[in-house]
């Protein structure tokens, strides 16, 4: 009999694992708990894969030898932990794909940072001209370009999710950008839990493979020792030994495996963060073998990720930023660290148990004004109020917008940069995002005057 396999979610992982399962020869089927989108469900429907939405059927389910489960299902719920119980393996997408192609694997990971890195990681390996596929959280599925349009190389953003669902599959480089608390809901609360989830990205490395990581990061530093790993190539701000890429006298200097430097004033993507990832993203494609004039004429070409710190608009002399992806408090530091001006900060939406004492200092430096944008802003006032800055109240981007331009003075810049997740107000970060930028648009049409 044919092996059966059930695909848990049928979004842009699910779609693509069952496209890959069928192509296999897998007795294949799709079952998803909410409404599967139309662009899925023709996909599936083109190769008469059969699905279910609106439920999961046990006796549909309970019969496979193997589930993918789209990162997005909790591993608590009812119908992973029914299938748990009867011993059946649940893997990820990219667990699956990984076993039927033998391109080499860079794959990103980290609490923040990961989208841009893995962007800017992708457009250096295009520019080299390599045949590279973007896949994980952003880009086409996995599975999908395995099937259909296998590459030499995938550039992979792994997030904790996915490799909470990882047992074989190896990562050729792998880069770890850092670990702060995040998700902890998922994870019963116990950042141990989800740091043991981050590290998974190692588990099957060789000692041929690159392991690329900030080297400032404690907990990094802290359970580097628990587990294999390729060659090491830390990196850092500062000068140390055994980095493979640190910055001084205005530049990146760039170690091994080919040493290179480059001015930080080529960079096209600016602020702290932002010099990590460069780097991460520099040393990958170095490991990978990309000439170093390659490398730094992409790490200078990269026009950015939307809603990651993202230029809108100039109006009467104040810059407008949408940094919406910046949803807990740390990517918010960073935002706010690389502020070169005064700066009116919008932050707000659903919280996620912050403690908004991280970037209290930043605050009181480089703020000049705060908008509460979120359907409750109490927590917000009763932490930040005593600053003494002046601050205003908003519930949609339109109110938001037109209170930060009635704030901002000249040569300042207003930030949306929220620490906060979006749900309360928007459908998503990306809505927020771009209704933020619609509305900085509008009032660019009207000269700036409310
Ligand atoms: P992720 O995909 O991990 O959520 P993104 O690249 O989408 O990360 O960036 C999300 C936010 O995190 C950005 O808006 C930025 O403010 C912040 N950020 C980006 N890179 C880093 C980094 N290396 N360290 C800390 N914060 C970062």
């Amino acid at each position: 009999m044919e092996k059966r396999v059930v695909i848990l979610g049928a979004g842009e992982s699910g779609a693509g694992a069952a496209i890959l399962a069928q192509k296999l020869g897998f007795d294949t089927f799709v079952s998803d708990f909410g409404k599967i989108g139309d662009k899925y469900k023709a996909m599936l429907d083109e190769r008469g894969i059969q699905w279910e939405e609106g439920r999961h059927t046990p006796e549909l389910i309970l019969k496979a030898q193997e589930i993918i489960k789209s990162p997005g299902i909790p591993s608590d719920a009812p119908m992973i932990r029914q299938a748990r119980e009867a011993g059946i393996p649940i893997i990820s997408e990219i667990e699956f794909a990984g076993r039927y192609t033998k391109a080499k694997m860079v794959c990103i990971t980290g609490s923040n940072g990961k989208t841009t890195t893995t962007s800017l990681i992708y457009h250096i390996f295009r520019e080299a001209g390599l045949n590279v596929g973007l896949a994980g959280n952003i880009g086409n599925s996995l599975a999908l370009q395995v099937a259909e349009d296998d590459k030499d190389y995938y550039i992979v953003e792994l997030s904790s999710f996915q490799l909470d669902n990882m047992y074989e599959f190896r990562a050729n480089v792998a880069v770890l950008l850092n670990i702060t608390p995040d998700h902890l809901d998922r994870y019963d609360h116990c950042m141990q839990n989800y740091v043991d989830a981050k590290l998974r990205i190692l588990q099957n490395q060789q000692p041929e493979d690159a392991f690329v990581f900030w080297n400032d990061d404690p907990i990094i530093q802290r359970e580097l020792h628990k587990y294999p790993h390729g060659k090491l190539y830390p990196f850092a701000e500062r000068a140390a030994a055994g980095l493979a890429a640190y910055t001084g006298e205005e530049r990146i200097i760039f170690t091994e495996p080919t040493p290179f430097n480059m001015e930080l004033e080529e960079l096209s993507l600016t602020g702290k963060h932002n010099l990590y990832n460069s780097m991460a993203a520099g040393i990958s494609a170095n490991v990978a073998g990309i000439r170093k004039e390659t490398i730094r004429a992409a790490l200078g070409s990269f026009s950015g990720v939307e809603h990651r710190l993202e230029r809108v608009a100039r109006i009467n002399n104040v810059e407008y930023i949408n940094d919406s992806k910046a949803t807990n408090v740390n990517s918010c530091w960073y935002a706010l660290q690389s502020m070169k001006t005064k700066t009116v900060l919008i932050l707000g939406g659903k919280d996620k148990g912050n403690d908004y004492s991280e970037i209290a200092p930043l605050v009181s430096e480089k703020c000049s004004g705060l908008i509460f944008l979120g359907a409750d802003n109490s927590k917000l006032h009763n932490f930040f109020d005593a600053m003494g800055l002046p601050t205003a109240d908003a519930t949609s981007a339109r109110e938001c917008v037109e209170a930060a331009a009635r704030m901002a003075k000249s040569g300042e810049t207003v930030l949306l940069s929220p620490c906060c997740a979006s749900f309360d107000l928007f459908k998503s970060y990306e809505d927020r995002g771009r209704q933020f930028k619609a509305e900085v648009m509008k009032l660019k049409e009207k000269g700036g005057n409310l």
